[in-house]
């Protein structure tokens, strides 16, 4: 494998990695460290001949965990760390080399990011302590947001809000939506202006203009915006103060039932899980037709609202796990948004699925571009992390 990325996605119970070689026909090494720190935690990954294997790890925390994805790396050794790191807050508009001064920074970020940040920097302090001689990256899903102009940045709050406390957008999912907007200009043989669309267990939308996020829909937290498996998206701000005041909610009450228990799951009242809805929904289940139909309705609400960042909109993009493999959500979709002169090719639209990238539309001259691009965090974490890296080491 060639000058490998270990790219690590550390949440408070468990480890994403892939191993990432520099040249992209080689396999990736990749897999998941599931409970952590319980009695059933276990490895599962892929190896380099594509097969899937498990280990038992019973109580293993992070480091144990970490020595573990090392051993199965069939004895290629990273030239470097890659960390998905969630929240940058305004310090990091990139990707930053990792030292002491950085874990401070991205812990003084920690207020905006509580369930994410510390889990990131266990996952930062544990590479640090197995490979010290490594260089280690932090790459931030804030970061490619922090291009948004004031006009889309900030709430209608009182200033003091913003300076004193860094209450303001800041939008998420931004190694996707650069990956996938970077493409699209390759794709397209220009650099121009898309709408992408981030269709996963988390959903967001972003304007992005030249390379640039203009605009997005997910806002302080991850929370703000589109439907989502389980989370409500955006809901009517005094929403909390009326669930306090007439059924005497708790702020944690709140707090779970719009993250844990809303979106597409409290909309169908079924699942999260886009795949089951869409079956239910054949099969005649009025809320998993009511869920899709929401959730299909707020993207289009959504990528209509956002097109107002563009100077001109060259396409709309589809990714993530619906977004890769629901013709029929893209269908819906490009449905509610007539006013575009969109024209969605059927069949081709059927048949791009299961991680192909291709493009959907009629391609009539003049109007916008339709494509399914499949998107790779990990890949675009892999080359930032080298890329930071070779600038600093000229
Ligand atoms: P992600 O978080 O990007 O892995 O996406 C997870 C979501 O993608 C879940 O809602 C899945 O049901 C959905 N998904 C995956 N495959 C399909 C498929 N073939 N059709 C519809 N949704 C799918």
């Amino acid at each position: 494998m060639n000058d490998p990325v270990l790219v690590i996605n550390c949440g408070s119970s468990s480890i994403k990695y892939a191993l990432v070689s520099a040249d992209p026909d080689q396999p990736r090494l990749a897999g998941l460290v599931e409970r952590l720190g319980s009695s059933d935690a276990r490895l599962a990954g892929i190896d380099s001949r594509g097969e899937r294997f498990q280990r038992t790890l019973a109580g293993a925390g992070h480091v144990q965990a970490l020595e573990a994805i090392l051993d199965s790396l069939e004895g290629h050794r990273p030239v470097a760390v890659g960390h998905r790191v969630v929240h940058g807050g305004e310090r990091f508009t990139r990707a930053a080399r990792i030292d002491d001064e950085v874990v401070a920074a991205i812990e003084a970020t920690a207020a905006l990011a509580p369930l994410h940040n510390p889990a990131n920097l266990e996952g930062v302090a544990a590479t640090r302590q197995l490979f010290p001689e490594l260089p280690q990256v932090a790459v931030f899903d804030t970061a490619f947001h922090q291009s948004l102009p004031p006009r889309a940045y900030r709430y209608a709050l009182p200033e003091a809000l913003y300076r004193d406390h860094g209450i303001r957008r800041y939008g998420f999912h931004g190694t996707s939506h650069a990956c996938v907007s970077a493409r699209a200009d390759t794709l397209a043989g220009r650099r121009g202006g898309w709408l992408t669309a981030h269709l996963g267990n988390g959903c967001s939308t972003a304007a992005v203009w030249e390379g640039r996020s203009l605009d997005t829909s997910m806002g302080l937290t991850p929370l703000e915006g589109l439907v989502m498996g389980t989370r409500s998206g955006d809901v009517d701000p005094g929403l909390h103060a009326h669930l306090v005041r007439q059924l005497d909610w708790s702020l944690e009450e709140i707090d779970r039932v719009l993250n844990r228990e809303s979106g597409l799951l409290g909309l169908s009242g079924l699942t999260n899980d886009m795949r089951e809805l869409e079956a239910a929904a054949d099969e005649g289940h009025a809320g998993a037709r009511l869920a899709i139909e929401v959730f299909c309705y707020r993207i289009a609400k959504s990528l209509a609202a956002l097109s107002c960042a563009l100077p001109r909109l060259d396409g709309i993009v589809f990714t993530g796990g619906i977004g890769e493999n629901s013709p029929r959500v893209r269908e819906r979709v490009v449905g509610h948004l007539p006013h575009f002169g969109l024209g969605l090719d059927g069949p081709v639209n059927a048949e791009t699925v299961r991680g192909r990238e291709g493009r959907i539309d009629t391609r009539t001259p003049d109007c916008p571009a339709l494509w399914v691009i499949p998107t790779d965090e990990e890949g675009r974490i892999a080359d930032e992390t080298r890329q930071l890296l070779g600038e600093t080491a000229r």
